[in-house]
Parts: structure tokens; C-alpha cells; sequence
């Protein structure tokens, strides 16, 4: 059986315990690897290692860091079919998305903050009182805590910018989907990373993470995963003065006016709800349509759903993959049941498929109110529901109707409507008319229980770095 060491100073390494984790396959709902079971004696090693390493590594020129991860990022292009392979092996995801999506974005996250580390820069103050300028300053070593849902994508999103600022990093993949992070830790020591600067440590959240979390020598902790992770977190950070970055769960809604050319973006809004088997973050689960066109939208909806050709994640065709885990499947069927219970009618879906692994039907759900469960929690899975609004005061009041703020999709032509919605809309991102388009200059996160901070350009090098004033007399 294939196995997954941790990465750590100069090489793999098992865990010090010698203790192992099997991995599942989705799609088959069977072990085929093992990983690496860690505790707080391997994050121990992996910060004693990030610590030896920090000198060194913060000392070099920043077209030097930059160069390293450029040749990472030309490593990692090399060989993106190895690792969309692995990405649809352990996620379940169709190996077409991460063939061509989603590891190419981790190529591109790798190449932006390669970008980043040459041009940023700093403040000066002057005029007032004295010369002042600001340096910022690597923190030391710092921490990233990712999840299962975008494995590789989201874990070089944060070390990306984290080593471009000069820091040194103990990252903790999820123990779910290990196979990407741990060929990236062995990819990037053979692209020449020196050895201690990316240490990647398996095992599970409470073992392994809060390791990370409570350890002195971590100065800062970036963080994806859910909203209850989240809180405990910060609740650990806190008392430490931690600086942490949370990025939570959504429960984003799709905005669909009459006005808009939804017919022609019916793809786009079926994949808004969909891709990944709905287990994205930014994913709209909340499907708000004005009444005049509500009845039209919703057959036409219902009927691409329908046509979502769910598959092995291997066959290039298939265009919805399992959900992740066996527990993440029984969270997601039973959300589905709670639907019915509060009174939802199941337009589509509704159920597991029947074939091996933990695959589950496009589903779509009418009838049911805002403050309903299956309207205010995150169910991170394939299921969407709808609702119909009568003006922009409704759709306003639905759409922010929640604990979450993480995204929002507004589909009009009415360029004065998508200014206020922009502006209203209680959320981190707000897309009109396109969902998930990124330019990764832009701040990235949410608000309310959708988290803490931001990530993405200028944000990201600023949350890894230590703002110094340092103020001259003139
Ligand atoms: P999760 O259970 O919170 O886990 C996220 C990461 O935290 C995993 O690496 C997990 O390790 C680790 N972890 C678990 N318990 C921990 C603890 N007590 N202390 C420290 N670390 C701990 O989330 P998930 O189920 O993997 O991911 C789905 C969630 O992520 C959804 O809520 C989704 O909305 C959110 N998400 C948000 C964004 C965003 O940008 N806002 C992006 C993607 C996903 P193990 O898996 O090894 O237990």
C-alpha cells in the first residue's frame, strides 16, 4: 500500500509515534494508502527544523526566494498530471478539474507570490513629524492549517505567500487528502528548496494542528477549514496573541434577476452550485430568483442539473465526483433528510447513488424559508436550494439572511442594481455576472462566521509579515 511520511527538514519521515492512517478512495469507498499518523513530537521536529532553516532563508535577497519558487512552480507544471491524478484519487475530484483547473491554479499561486516577493514594498511617512518608513519583516516561522476540499490549491495559496515574505512554514495538509501536499513538500526539496523551509506534517486536526497553534515558536497561524475549527482556533490564539487568519465556511447566495441573461449563463449557474460536488467554499447553495421568471428558471435548472453526468473521477467525462468522505457523506444525506423534514420538496437528487463509493445525486430543493436549517447551515455538498423574491428589497433581505458572509453571485443588466448589490450585499466577494473568477491581487475572504482576516496580494504578504515603524528626526 502507497504510503505518505511527513516532509520534514531534509526528507520524508515517519511519524515519530510509527503509527499510520489509512486513506480512503471515494470512489471506491476502500483504503489505498497510508498516512503518516503525527502528533506534537513530529510538529516539535518540524518547527525545530523551520526554525534552523529561518536564518538562511529570510536572509536572501528576495529575487532569490522568488527564484525558488518560480522553479517549484515550473516543477509543479512539469508534472500536473501526477498530480491531478492524485487529487482525483484521494478528493474523489473529476480528474478533468483538477487537470485543468485546479492545479494549474496552485502552479499560478506559486508564480504570483514568486512575483509578489520582488515587488512589494513599503511605506514612508513624512512631512509631519520626522521621516518615518516602515519595514516589514518576516514573522519567523509560521503555521498553515488547509483542508480537504481544494488540497493542493488552498495549501499554496498559504505557503506561497508566507515563504515569499521570507518566513519559514509548518503546513498541515488534511489527513483526508494527503497525497498533493506531501509530493509538493518532496517536489520542492528536489527543486532545490533548502532543506527545513517547507516541513509538512500529517495527522489529525486536534493532534496535529492545535500542535501547531499552541506552539511558541509559531508566530502566526493562516487557516482554511470550517467555521467551528475556526472558533477553536482562535480560541487557542487568542490568550497567545497569536495573529491568526481565518478563512470559514459560506452559505453564499445566487442572485438571479429577471433582467439577466441567466439562459445564456445556465451552465455557469448550475457549476456556481455544483462543482466539486458543491464542495467548494464559494459555491452558491442558496438559489434566490425573481418570481416573474422563477417557475422557467427552475425547470431549466432542474433539468441541467439532471444532465450532470456523475462518474468515475478518472473518466474525463464525468463532471460530478464522490464527496470526500464516508462521514462527509453521511453529514451531507443527512442535511438532505432535515430538508425534507422542515418541509422541502426535492425537485431532483434527493438520494446516494447506487454504485460503489460516496457519490450523491445533484440535488435541488423548493419550498422552504430562510430561516430554516438547510437555508442558514453550510451542507458543503451537491445541494442547492431555491427561493423566489419579488423586488431588490426582498432579494437584499434573503441574501443576507445568515451568520455567513463569505461570497455572493448577482446575475442582472441593470449596472445600477449590481453597484448596490456590490455595496450591500454582507459578504467578502461579491461576483455580477460570473462566479469564481479570480484575480489573485484581490482580497480574498468573508466576513461574519465566514472568518477572520484576508488573504490573496498585498493582504497575504502583509498578515506574514511584522510592520516596523522606524521614525527619523529631521
Ligand atoms: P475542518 O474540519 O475545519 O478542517 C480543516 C483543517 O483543519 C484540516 O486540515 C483539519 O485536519 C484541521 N483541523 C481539524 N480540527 C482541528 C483542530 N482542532 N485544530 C487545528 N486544526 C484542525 O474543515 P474541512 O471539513 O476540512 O473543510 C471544509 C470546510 O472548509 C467548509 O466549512 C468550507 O466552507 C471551509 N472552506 C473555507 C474556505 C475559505 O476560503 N473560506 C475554503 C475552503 C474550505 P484534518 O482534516 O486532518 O482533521
Amino acid at each position: 500500500m502507497r504510503r505518505y511520511p511527513h516532509v520534514i527538514g531534509s526528507g520524508p519521515r515517519d511519524a515519530a509515534s510509527g503509527r499510520w492512517r489509512e486513506v480512503f478512495e471515494p470512489a471506491t469507498g476502500q483504503a489505498y494508502a497510508e498516512v503518516a499518523d503525527g502528533d506534537g513530537a513530529d510538529v516539535e521536529a518540524a518547527v525545530a527544523a523551520a526554525r534552523e532553516a529561518f536564518p538562511a532563508w529570510s536572509g536572501l535577497r528576495n529575487s532569490e526566494r522568488s527564484r525558488h519558487l518560480e522553479r517549484l512552480a515550473d516543477a509543479l507544471e512539469s508534472r500536473i498530471d501526477d498530480f491531478a491524478h492524485a487529487e482525483a484519487r484521494d478528493g474523489g475530484k473529476p480528474y478533468a478539474l483538477a487537470r485543468d483547473a485546479e492545479i494549474p491554479r496552485a502552479v499560478s499561486n506559486l508564480r504570483f507570490f514568486a512575483h509578489a516577493a520582488t515587488q512589494f514594498g513599503s511605506e514612508s511617512h513624512h512631512g509631519e513629524a520626522g521621516i518615518n518608513y516602515t519595514l516589514r519583516q518576516p514573522l519567523g516561522v509560521v503555521g498553515t492549517i488547509s483542508p480537504w476540499n481544494l488540497p493542493l490549491y488552498l495549501f499554496t495559496w498559504k505557503i506561497a505567500p508566507a515563504l515569499a515574505a521570507g518566513n519559514t512554514v509548518v503546513a498541515k495538509p488534511s489527513e483526508v487528502t494527503p497525497a498533493t501536499a506531501t509530493m509538493l513538500g518532496e517536489l520542492a526539496l528536489e527543486a532545490g528548496l533548502p532543506a527545513g523551509v517547507l516541513n509538512v506534517v500529517h495527522g489529525g486536526g486536534p493532534e496535529v494542528g492545535e500542535a501547531i497553534v499552541r506552539d511558541g515558536a509559531v508566530k502566526a497561524v493562516s487557516f482554511t477549514g470550517s467555521t467551528v475549527v475556526g472558533r477553536r482556533i482562535a480560541g487557542i490564539a487568542g490568550p497567545l496573541l497569536k495573529k491568526v487568519s481565518l478563512e470559514l465556511g459560506g452559505k453564499n447566495p445566487t442572485l438571479v434577476f429577471a433582467d439577466s441573461d441567466w439562459r445564456d449563463h445556465l451552465d455557469t449557474l448550475v457549476r456556481s452550485a455544483f462543482q466539486n460536488s458543491g464542495q467548494i467554499c464559494l459555491c452558491g447553495s442558496r438559489i434566490l430568483v425573481e418570481r416573474a421568471v422563477y417557475a422557467e428558471f427552475r425547470d431549466a435548472f432542474v433539468a441541467r442539473a439532471l444532465a450532470l453526468r456523475p462518474g468515475d473521477p478518472m473518466d474525463r467525462d464525468a463532471k460530478l465526483g464522490p464527496l470526500v468522505s464516508q462521514a462527509h457523506f453521511d453529514k451531507v444525506v443527512a442535511a438532505i433528510a432535515r430538508a425534507r423534514d422542515e418541509g422541502g420538496e426535492v425537485l431532483c437528487g434527493g438520494s446516494a447513488l447506487d454504485r460503489p463509493g460516496w457519490f450523491v445525486a445533484p440535488t435541488v430543493i423548493e419550498g422552504l424559508g430562510p430561516d430554516c436549517a438547510s437555508n442558514q447551515e453550510e451542507i458543503f455538498g451537491p445541494v442547492a436550494t431555491l427561493q423566489a423574491f419579488d423586488d431588490d428589497e426582498q432579494a437584499l433581505a434573503l441574501a443576507n439572511a445568515g451568520d455567513y458572509g463569505l461570497a455572493a453571485s448577482v446575475w442582472t443588466r441593470d449596472l445600477a442594481r449590481a453597484h448596490r448589490f456590490g455595496a450591500q450585499l454582507r459578504c467578502g466577494i461579491v461576483w455580477i455576472n460570473t462566479w469564481l473568477m479570480r484575480d489573485l491581487r484581490t482580497p480574498f475572504g468573508g466576513m461574519g462566521q465566514s472568518g477572520l482576516g484576508r488573504e490573496g496580494g498585498l493582504e497575504a504578504m502583509r498578515f506574514f509579515t511584522e510592520p516596523r515603524n522606524v521614525c527619523i528626526a529631521t
